[in-house]
């Protein structure tokens, strides 16, 4: 497995930009263990550059709920 859970998600969430994702389908793409769990790592990217949180549709799933995605430039 390449990269640290952290990495993984950022690039998921990079191929996926403009668009949003959710913790699940994020969790569900990189089969992420509970321990793992998305949540935590979209919290410490959203509290990086480049990266904002908000409650809005995701993009695999369609649900309405907190999700994540890469800022425009
Ligand atoms: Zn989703």
């Amino acid at each position: 497995m390449r990269g640290t859970v952290l990495d993984r998600v950022r690039a998921l969430i990079e191929r996926l930009a403009p668009d949003a994702v959710c913790d699940d389908c994020i969790t569900d793409r990189l089969s992420l263990t509970i321990r793992q769990h998305a949540n935590h790592k979209t919290r410490e990217l959203a509290g990086s550059a480049g990266f904002e949180r908000q409650l809005g549709a995701c993009a695999l799933c369609g649900a309405a709920k907190k999700v994540i995605r890469k800022k425009g430039r």
